[in-house]
């Protein structure tokens, strides 16, 4: 049996200053693909390893992933589907496709860009090839992902830590329906309810009160199911969380579990709010906890969720409240990179850091450094999420500004690992305070070793504050916008 191995991701912000290219993407095609996912704990890797089978032939057709940002260019999203195309046509004929999607990846003139990638596959397979889907826990799912797919299966864990197990998940549903068992229908019920991310682990609070509950509804007919929380800063009108079953039976009672799903996804809503403190008083409480480092999370700034990763909000307040304490943090400057460049290991700089990309929310503030290091920005994921993914923060220089050790970068950098700071010589656990940008992703790494995790309200493009989100385009009434009644 051919199968064919697919996989594009990304999140899309569409607030995000900065509009995506077909580069951000590194994708990767033939042995190349193969060669550079195999091992890793991700999706890819595990469709290379459930095919692993003396009866199928892995046919590698397109794979690369994109940091967040706003939606891709109209162009290069013509070009990303032409090489998909250009490599499904010289790939069949196939018997079954594993697909890899975020399910939140928008591009201009296309709101749902995975359903568009999904039509340019079924444009060349054909209406019946067997075809799992793989989608992402953000991911805001639309009829057509579920139509064009046959089976679809989203992660089960926030932190995602279950990106190789749902990949061989949908890898066994496509070996069983290729050994004969029925297609797979997937069946879906949107919830009207947009909903921050800080909230919605599924090791406990509300969202896990929902897994819970699907599971203790789970009846046979119900093959798999999958619950959807969507990231929140997509400004388009198909928006809102979703919960899908697959069925090779009863398709009116996997409809009934999705209802009954929804409506208590839907009853728990207010329970995802959250109210965070202002830098000062986050800062004042972790230098009153004991021991470190304390770990304050500033997820309005979080680059993957779409931010530019330009606040320097935190390096000026631990400047004014925290003068002596030892704490680090990242941030994207690509000027005050070369200014640094400049002057050369060693030197003292006067150099500007932040607001270099969103000037709506964003001011720079000028400090006195010294230049300690320089990297390629290169780093490999070691914890339980991305664990042997390769990642690159472009340029990058450590300063040493006060107590605090600030790592600049040219690119976008992933803040969940502290992988991040290790690989330029910085150890968090050294440090008092440890500022990380990402709103939930980095607890799977960074709990087993905090003191204390404190979240840390700033605005910015990927503000938890839902009311604040300048939508324009989500079709109304949806929560917590307005408030309305739903019954599905
Ligand atoms: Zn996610």
């Amino acid at each position: 049996m051919r199968i064919g191995v697919l996989g594009v991701h990304q999140e899309c912000n569409t607030f995000s200053p900065i509009p995506t290219t077909l580069d951000d993407f590194h994708l990767r095609l033939g042995q190349d693909l193969v060669d550079h996912w195999r091992g890793t704990r991700t999706e890819i890797g595990g469709f290379i390893d459930i095919l692993k089978r003396p009866d199928v032939e892995i046919v590698p057709i397109l794979a690369g992933w994109a940091i967040t940002k706003g939606r891709i260019l109209e162009l290069e999203f013509a070009r990303m589907k032409q090489m998909l195309a250009d490599s499904l046509r010289a790939a069949v004929p196939l018997d079954g496709m594993l697909v890899a999607l975020h399910g939140a990846m928008c591009a201009e003139g296309a709101d749902d860009a995975e359903g568009a990638l999904l039509e340019v596959i079924r444009e060349i397979v054909g209406p019946s090839l067997p075809l799992c889907l793989t989608l992402d826990l953000h991911a805001n799912v639309t009829e057509q992902m579920c139509r064009l797919a046959g089976g679809v299966i989203g992660y089960r864990t926030y932190p995602h830590i279950d990106l190789y197990e749902t990949a061989t998940a949908a890898g066994e549903m496509l070996l069983r329906i290729l050994a004969g068992e029925p297609r797979p229908r997937t069946v879906m019920q949107k919830v009207p309810m947009i909903v921050p991310g800080e909230n919605m682990q599924t090791a406990y609070g509300p969202f896990a009160e929902v897994w819970s509950y699907a599971k203790s509804l789970q009846t046979p007919d119900v093959e798999s199911y999958s619950i959807f929380g969507v990231q929140a800063w997509l400004d388009i009108q198909e928006m809102g969380g979703t919960v899908l079953a697959v069925t090779h039976t009863d398709e009116a009672k996997a409809r009934e579990f999705c209802r009954l799903v929804a409506k208590r996804f839907w009853d728990l809503r207010k329970e995802f709010e959250v109210r965070f403190p202002p830098p000062a008083t986050a800062i004042k409480e972790a230098l009153e906890t004991a021991g470190q480092p304390i770990v304050l999370s500033e997820s309005s700034d979080s680059p993957t969720a779409g931010s530019p990763g330009d606040s320097a909000d935190m390096l000026r307040a631990l400047l004014d409240g925290a003068p002596g304490a030892p704490a680090t943090l990242w941030l994207r400057d690509e000027a005050a990179v070369e200014r640094a460049e400049q002057a050369g290991v060693g030197a003292k700089v006067k150099v500007s850091l932040g607001g270099a990309y969103d000037k709506i929310n964003r001011r720079p503030v000028t400090v006195d450094a010294e230049v300690l290091r320089f990297s390629d920005g290169d780093f490999v994921m070691t914890g339980s999420q991305y664990s042997g993914m390769k990642t690159s923060m472009g340029r990058a220089v450590v300063l040493q500004v006060g107590a605090v050790t600030v790592l600049v970068s040219k690119l976008p950098a992933i803040n969940i690992d502290p992988q991040l700071f290790r690989s330029q010589g910085i150890e968090p656990r050294d440090k008092k305070i440890v500022v990380v940008k990402s709103a939930t992703a980095f607890r799977a790494e960074y709990k087993p070793f905090a003191a204390r995790i404190i979240m840390v309200g700033t605005p910015g493009v990927s503000t938890s504050n839902i009311r604040a989100i300048p939508f324009q385009h989500v079709s109304r009434p949806v929560y917590p916008l307005d408030e309305l009644e739903f019954n599905p």
